[in-house]
């Protein structure tokens, strides 16, 4: 069967970094095999989701360049997951329970005390239809639980985690569904990664419990289970799951200029064997993408890193890649003076206004007076080339060094530093250079 991948997010927030990560690696896994990747909007909890975090999820992932092969939601599908569940019902492995949240917790506290696991004791399972009616007259609706299998030991081959064993006794039987009939996510995702052909789930560590009961499920439905994988979480560079992680998402990148590449680069290779690069091309990353080299400890996210990726990222850019997100007018040779001192892509609009002014030139130190005059007067003859202009001066000056470049680099871009002057005066042009070396001659 073709690999398929899903990324299922819900849809009660905007993405954050580590969702990306994870649509991100499915992605990868769906494109290294040529296989597809899927987009399910996980939205049966109709209180929580909203329409504006699912068109800001699909913006996202387009951002990123992360185009789905399709598109699902949940709460287009409540109608197969009523038939699912009406034929586990048939075969008893769904049950009503009336438990509240607190009489759950009493029941798990006395567990604890009794230095017992806190699993549900199936204290429902026990109830007669006489006492289902009674409840029902009562106006007492019943949650769902799913009945696991205690004689089906589960085993799965963990793609990143290896081989994992879990004791269906020592775990609840999961409530799947809530006494006002809405669904919770468990059985959904199942019956979804069956009809959707799902081959392989990859997700974060958080789930493998959740994996453990959706293996019966899947069973239960008569279906082989997919692949699973799971991840080591993110972590913050301070090793802590910060609160800032779970607010990072595309809006704050892109307002700090990083490009969707640079963050896929890290993003790809975080976490594994593998080094983080500033490779640009997503062919390779998919080529590359191996679960066995993920390993177990969290991974570190660190926004420095980040930021360095995508300068290293940006200065291998050719003119074609950036040219629609560059100023008006600024063509190759300026793409090509500018970039070695741009760190995020907007900074090439500051230099463009440097080389088109108007520029603000401070006050030169008095004993520079002269000597730009005498600069814009070679200028006038040597024309917008700085080795010619730089060596004239030096010889009829007897400047050099510092002495000889900074007045002109003040004068001619009003900074201290900045792209190589070769490159950037003939950008200036003579005449606009000119008029520049002649009014920091005068300013004050
Ligand atoms: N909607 C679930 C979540 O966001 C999906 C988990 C899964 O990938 O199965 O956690």
């Amino acid at each position: 069967m073709a690999t398929t991948t899903r990324f299922a997010p819900s849809p009660t927030g905007t993405l954050h970094i580590g969702n990306i990560r994870t649509a991100l690696h499915n992605w990868l896994l769906a494109q290294k095999a040529s296989g597809r990747f899927l987009l399910r909007i996980d939205d049966t909890d109709s209180a929580r989701s909203r329409e504006e975090y699912v068109d800001a999820i699909r913006a996202d992932l387009a951002w990123l360049g992360l185009h789905p092969d399709g598109e699902e939601r949940q709460s287009a599908r409540l109608a197969i997951y009523e038939d699912a569940f009406e034929r586990l019902k048939a075969a008893g492995r769904v049950y009503r329970c009336y438990e509240t949240a607190q009489e759950l917790d009493l029941k798990r506290k006395v567990a604890l005390g009794r230095g017992l696991p806190p699993v549900y004791d199936r204290a429902a399972l026990k109830l007669t239809e006489d006492d289902h009616a009674a409840k029902a007259a009562a106006g007492e609706a019943p949650h769902w639980r799913f009945l696991l299998n205690h004689d089906e030991p589960i085993r799965w081959d963990d793609g990143v985690r290896g081989s994992q064993k879990f004791d269906p006794a020592q775990m609840s039987d999961p409530v799947i569904r809530r006494a006002d009939g809405s669904w919770l996510y468990m059985l959904p995702s199942v019956i979804d990664d069956i009809a959707m052909g799902v081959t392989d789930v990859l997700r974060g560590e958080d789930h493998v419990s959740n994996t453990a009961s959706q293996i019966q499920m899947f069973t239960a439905l008569g279906a082989a289970p997919p692949r699973f994988a799971h991840e080591a979480l993110l972590v913050g560079s301070e090793g802590k799951l910060s609160k800032r992680l779970g607010s990072l998402g595309v809006a704050a990148f892109r307002e700090r200029g990083i490009e969707p590449q640079a963050l896929i680069a890290l993003l790809a290779r975080l976490g594994t064997s593998q080094p983080v690069e500033p490779v640009a091309d997503r062919a390779v990353l998919a080529a590359g993408f191996d679960l066995s080299t993920f390993g177990r400890a969290p991974a570190r996210f660190d926004e420095e890193e980040l930021a360095r990726l995508n300068t290293a990222l940006i200065h291998a850019l050719s003119y074609a890649d950036v040219a629609d997100r560059l100023p008006q007018g600024m063509d190759e040779a300026a793409w090509l003076a500018i970039r070695p001192n741009v760190t995020v892509l907007a900074d090439a609009a500051e230099w463009w206004a440097v080389v088109t002014g108007p520029i603000a030139v401070p006050a030169p130190d008095e004993g520079d007076r002269a000597f730009l005059q005498e600069a814009a007067r070679t200028l006038a003859v040597t024309g917008a080339d700085w080795a010619a202009l730089t060596s004239a001066l030096k010889s009829t000056t007897e400047r050099k060094g510092k002495a000889l470049f900074l007045p002109l680099r003040l004068a001619l871009t009003g900074r201290d530093h900045g792209p190589d002057m070769a490159s950037l005066l003939p950008l200036i042009g003579a005449g606009e250079a000119q008029a520049r070396l002649e009014r920091a001659a005068l300013a004050s």
